[in-house]
């Protein structure tokens, strides 16, 4: 039995988040938001937001976020099913359940299947980097050559895929924990995107610098990536997407192409997928990345 789409809207859209985080997590307004001790990762400072406006927490320490079903998710170990069935409890929301057709019961399990792997890969490729002798010589040098720090390299979840011929190792290593070629093909489609700009271009052809991706906007930004890299190609403009994290992403701009950029950017994010809540672009500018945070 599944719960209808209408109602898991109307769940997620009822669920107000600082008050399912404040059922376990003591929260302190800042600002608009509210922060407090993340219950993911260890800390004395606080580093975990609640944002009230967008309806989302995000951990600044660890990296994780999402919604209020996310946060069930991971605090209470609960399925995705679970949460949403914990929520509508919480608001008297009353769930009329239905049978499911084959199709979506395929698509829950498609759905299922690219999140277990991007956990997979993100351990794998973050693994690579600080456990190997290439990844730390090559790709640790390599981001505090470009000034990223440990505390960003940890917060994004930057990761390191071994050189030539060392590079399929990945795919190797994903066969023989039990993924299928099929579902992998969507994630090295993915890293060529990212092999096609200039920063990794100086770098060696196979030596891509990957950033996984969490949580449920993965499927938004990938057709937003691709609709922004053919727009860039036709308008032959000189502007590069150099790097996606998490629920964002990163561009090298020639500055009388900005504004141009910038209109592209929002038109290809906002319309990547047809949702039923508004979809909010945050942009900023810098002369580098974390200037532009
Ligand atoms: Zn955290």
């Amino acid at each position: 039995m599944a719960i209808p789409r209408e109602t898991v809207e109307q769940i997620l859209q009822t669920a107000r988040i600082e008050e399912v985080v404040g059922e376990f997590v003591t929260l302190k307004k800042r600002g608009a938001n509210l922060i407090g001790v993340c219950p993911f990762h260890n800390e004395k400072t606080p580093s975990f937001n609640v944002n009230p406006a967008r309806n989302i927490f995000k951990c600044f320490g660890c990296g994780k976020a999402g919604d209020s079903a996310k946060f069930l998710m991971e605090h209470e170990h609960f399925t995705y099913p679970e949460a949403l069935r914990y929520l509508a409890k919480k608001y008297n929301i009353k769930i009329e359940e239905k049978e499911q057709t084959a199709e979506e019961l395929m698509q829950q399990s498609i759905r299922e299947k690219m999140f277990n792997i991007n956990e997979f890969a993100d351990k794998y490729f973050v693994d690579t980097l600080w456990n190997t002798e290439e990844g730390k010589t090559i790709g640790l040098e390599y981001f505090r050559e470009r000034g990223y720090l440990n505390p960003i390299i940890e917060k994004f979840h930057l990761g390191y895929n071994l050189e030539a011929p060392k590079w399929d190792a990945f795919t190797e290593h994903a066969k023989k924990n039990g993924y299928a070629e099929t579902i992998l093909g969507r994630r090295r489609y993915l890293r060529d995107i990212n092999s096609a700009n200039s920063v990794v271009r100086g770098f060696a052809e196979r030596n891509a610098i990957n950033a996984p991706i969490q949580g449920s906007s993965a499927d938004m930004i990938k057709i937003a990536m691709i609709g922004i890299h053919e727009e860039l190609q036709r308008l032959k403009m000189q502007s590069k997407m150099i790097l996606q994290v998490h629920d964002e992403l990163v561009f090298d701009a020639h500055f009388d192409e900005l504004n141009d950029l910038k209109a592209i950017v929002q038109d290809k994010m906002v319309n990547a997928l047809p949702l039923s809540v508004p979809v909010v672009v945050e942009m900023n500018t810098g002369n580098n990345w974390l200037e532009a945070h």
